[in-house]
């Protein structure tokens, strides 16, 4: 077949405009990324010829080499790995699998630093080659197949495909490179950052620089280390190799479990949040080899789903080498080491949180959404884990744990009270605050979509139940208002009664009740959810994923305290007109829709009433 012209995907074409435009400013890292993709082609290989041994029987020993060729201006790295055929060539180096890419790619801005940071949570791997290189060409064969193809490009938005010659199985990737790019071109350079990124590399790294040729690193896994033996480089370099990451580790996990079933477990925190955190299908979590052999890096029997962040991988001594998908499901002992794994890394964070609290809090913003959802998902954990949580408050100071936020409950404070939305900024700003603010309670601000989902499911924390201040039954009346300035005088009950019962008859279905409030001081009224509804967020959440249509009816708290509703009294009492008090209970009503993030449903009618309002107002004036 002669050689075919073929465009890259739309999404690779952009990601290779960043990436020519020489986003990072270590260009040296595309050596890493080439590096890592030739050991993972050699660990591939080393599993599928466990059981297919005659796949390497000619070429039984893995290595990955890099050759320099000053005089052609090319940096080659060649493996022996699994290798790539045709198909093979044009869906991993012309496509990108990863979904959610498209959408992540659009928010390049053009602004350098910003992009940087965006795409160094991205990940480029095998495009990185184009900072460096003007042209790539990629000839690789399929371990077990005879053909050899090549692909090559300039990073222009094509490639091309055809066929090549190779003497054996695996893949050269060859960067010819750009003018300017001398520093990889020297011999000595070049070794050092071979050396940087193939020291933690279980498999021999031989450099050929036209001087001769020698093995730079020390090829055996970094996880079989003692640990004292290896620096934070070293942990770094691999982190980033294991977990295709592009920042340093937040945490790093390195253990040995000796006993009746021995496993070592490398295990890192990234630092950044990685793009598709919250994408199920992502891979790339934690890794299992069996006897430093790579097994599989798509084991969800490994670790839970609320620890998807973690990255690295566990070595285990007693599986069987051969061991198949069927093999790892339910398997007894995979369960024991995810137990162990979770025990392990719930402790190191423990331990972190008491030790080093703003540095926790980074984690936790990051991470803890995810990590939230052990509380309904893994009851056996939850206590650990409602350790771990911190939460934004309406109390100044960082985020708060709920031990920390218990101990300075108010006397009468019965409950650890909560108001659930969409972003901290518009919570902050409820009306359904005002009352605690005013008795100097503190309210916790959940503003993750699991939230909803968890506090049902835990109930209580130190026998306190969670209750939402959005709710009816939070009930202030118990507690002292310390600021009393706050909150205007009330009027007397006989007067609340005949408003209470205006606005019931001018709003008859519209609203479940009308009652009388102590949780507003600046706000007229709000809108809050009866103790068996569901609470306002939720509704709007589940409304927005299309699970319901129609909302419950809520109850409109009015504020006797406040000018408007005092007003609305005395004009109850003067026998006002009926049509008159009907518009502005309606005001009121829509008013509080529209603190709640809501339109009125009638505008046309809310906008009317507005104006004679407003005109009333100006003549009276
Ligand atoms: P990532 O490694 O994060 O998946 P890359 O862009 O670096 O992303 O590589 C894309 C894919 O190309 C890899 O997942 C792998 O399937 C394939 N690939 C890259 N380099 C090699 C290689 N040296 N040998 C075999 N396959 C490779």
């Amino acid at each position: 077949m002669a050689e075919e012209k073929l465009s890259f995907q739309t999404e690779v074409s952009r990601l290779l405009r960043i990436v020519a435009n020489s986003l990072y400013s270590e260009k040296r890292i595309f050596l890493r990324e080439l590096i890592s993709n030739a050991s993972d082609a050699c660990d591939r290989l080393r599993y599928e010829a466990i059981t297919e041994p005659g796949l390497i029987d000619d070429d039984p020993e893995f290595r990955v080499r890099i050759e320099l060729d000053p005089e052609a201006r090319t940096v080659s790295v060649v493996d022996n790995g699994i290798g790539m055929n045709r198909e093979g060539l044009i869906a991993d180096l012309g496509t990108i699998a990863r979904s959610g890419t498209s959408a992540y790619l659009e928010q390049v801005s053009g602004d350098e630093a910003k992009d940087m940071a965006l795409i160094g949570q991205f990940g480029v791997g095998f495009y990185s080659a184009f900072m460096v290189a003007d042209r790539v060409e990629v000839t690789s064969r399929r371990a077990g197949e005879d053909g050899a193809w090549r692909w090559a490009s300039e990073g222009l938005g094509e490639f091309t495909v055809g066929e090549a010659e190779r003497a054996g199985r695996g893949t050269t990737v060859t960067l010819y490179m750009r003018d300017g790019e001398d520093e990889f071109l020297e011999p000595a350079g070049l070794r050092g950052i071979v050396k940087t990124y193939s020291d933690h590399i279980a498999l021999p790294i031989v450099l050929a620089d036209g001087g001769g040729e020698e093995t730079v690193n020390e090829a055996s896994a970094l996880w079989t280390r003692p640990r004292a033996e290896i620096d934070r480089d070293q942990y770094s370099e691999f982190y980033r190799h294991v977990g295709h990451a592009f920042d340093e580790p937040w945490m790093t996990i390195h253990w040995r479990a000796e006993g009746v079933h021995e496993y070592t477990t490398l295990a890192f925190i990234p630092s950044q949040r990685p793009f598709d955190l919250f994408n199920p299908e992502r891979k790339h979590g934690v890794k299992l080899y069996v006897k430093r052999v790579f097994v599989t890096d798509d084991c969800a029997e490994l670790v839970p789903q609320w620890l998807r962040f973690l990255r690295g991988l566990v070595d285990s001594e007693d599986l069987p080498l051969n061991i198949s998908r069927e093999m790892l499901q339910n398997n007894p002992l995979l369960a024991r080491m995810r137990a162990a794994i979770v025990r392990r890394v719930l402790g190191e964070l423990a331990k972190k949180a008491e030790a080093e609290p703003a540095d926790y809090a980074a984690f936790w913003e990051n991470f803890g959404p995810v990590l939230k959802e052990g509380l309904y998902e893994d009851p056996d954990n939850r206590g650990e884990i409602l350790k771990l949580a911190r939460f934004h408050s309406t109390a100044d100071g960082g985020p708060v744990g709920l031990d920390a936020y218990v101990e300075r409950m108010k006397e009468g404070q019965e409950a650890i009270y909560y108001i659930a939305g969409e972003a901290l900024d518009s919570v902050r700003q409820s009306p359904q605050l005002e009352g605690f603010r005013a008795r100097g309670i503190e309210v916790l601000l959940m503003t993750d979509p699991v939230d909803e989902f968890w506090i049902p499911a835990v109930g209580t924390h130190a026998d306190k139940p969670f209750r939402s201040a959005t709710r009816a039954g939070a009930d202030l009346a118990d507690i002292a208002v310390e600021d009393a300035a706050e909150s205007g005088e009330a009027i007397d009950q006989g007067r609340i009664d005949s408003v209470i019962a205006m606005f019931k008859l001018a709003l008859k279905d519209e609203v479940k009740d009308v009652r009388s409030s102590d949780r507003l001081t600046d706000s007229a009224a709000c809108l809050v959810a009866d103790e068996g509804d569901l609470d306002i967020n939720l509704e709007r959440l589940l409304k927005q994923h299309g699970q319901i249509e129609s909302g419950f009816k809520r109850i409109l708290e009015i504020n006797p305290g406040h000018d408007l509703i005092r007003s609305l009294a005395e004009a109850v009492g003067k026998g006002a007109a009926a049509g008159r008090l009907s518009d502005t209970a309606w005001l009121v009503l829509d008013q509080a829709r529209i603190m709640e993030g809501e339109t009125p449903p009638d505008p046309a009618a809310f906008s009317r009433r507005m104006s004679e309002a407003l005109a009333r107002g100006l003549d009276a004036g």
